[in-house]
């Protein structure tokens, strides 16, 4: 008897199927995941769709493009598309000044890192051109309920869906992109942060974006290069 529940003991033990290194095995696999789908967000959704096409005009796309980068944008936790290009806009109009919408200066630093700043009212003059365009002012209005039904979705058809394809992007998205906002501004001018590149889909290069150069083709620039090599030299 003994040994019969040593031996069993071993054979649990060892056993690579065990509850314990199943979920292991299936967490890490979401983790990786997880980072994996959060960099094709931040690439398509945020970067080459939100602030290179939508914010600033730097390509011409299809529909196909613009609806992909809106629901990819509103999975990264932007909330409405058009608030967060009107806020952009004002950034860039207002930068590292009381009226700029996420200064670190004037907001708080954290705030700012963390993505937790709000803005009451943005200028009309700022998102007039996008309320021309049906898609945009679709996922404008619905984004909540857009991200709650992928988030109900996935949830029901496995909570690993969900921690991977939902919640591993909705907390990096906002820490990722509050990173550019807070330390590429932390001295009261924008500044370039290569290595936040690996995090900020080539937004690293924010004060060279600030100068003028809507899209910086850098070889640390994927989102860039990308678009370089489907739409041609930046303009
Ligand atoms: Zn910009
Ligand atoms: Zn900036």
């Amino acid at each position: 008897m003994v040994e019969r529940l040593l031996w069993e003991q071993e054979v649990v033990g060892s056993n690579p199927a065990s509850p314990t290194s199943i979920y292991s095995y299936m967490l890490l696999n979401t983790i990786i995941i997880g980072l994996i789908w959060y960099q094709v967000i931040a690439h398509v959704g945020i970067s080459a769709g939100l602030h290179r096409y939508w914010a600033h005009s730097a390509f011409k796309a299809n529909t196909c493009f613009e609806c992909v980068s809106l629901y990819l944008s509103i999975l990264a936790g932007s909330r409405s598309p058009i608030g967060w290009i009107a806020a952009h806009r004002m950034h860039h109009s207002h930068s590292d000044t009381e009226h700029d919408p996420h200064s670190p200066r004037f907001k708080g630093f954290w705030i700012v890192f963390l993505s937790l700043w709000t803005l009451k009212n943005i200028p009309v003059k700022y998102s007039k051109d996008l309320f021309e365009n049906s898609r945009i002012v679709f996922f404008h209005k619905h984004w909540l309920i857009i991200w709650t039904t992928t988030a109900v979705v996935t949830l029901c058809i496995s909570p690993w869906l969900f921690l991977g394809m939902v919640v591993i992007p909705g907390i990096l998205a906002p820490i990722g992109f509050g990173t550019v906002n807070a330390l590429c501004h932390i001295n009261g001018e924008s500044r370039n942060i290569p290595l936040a590149n690996l995090l900020v889909a080539g937004e690293g290069y924010h004060s060279e974006h600030h100068s003028g150069k809507v899209l910086r083709f850098h070889k640390y620039d994927l989102t860039g290069f990308v678009l370089e090599k489907i739409y041609g030299p930046a303009r």
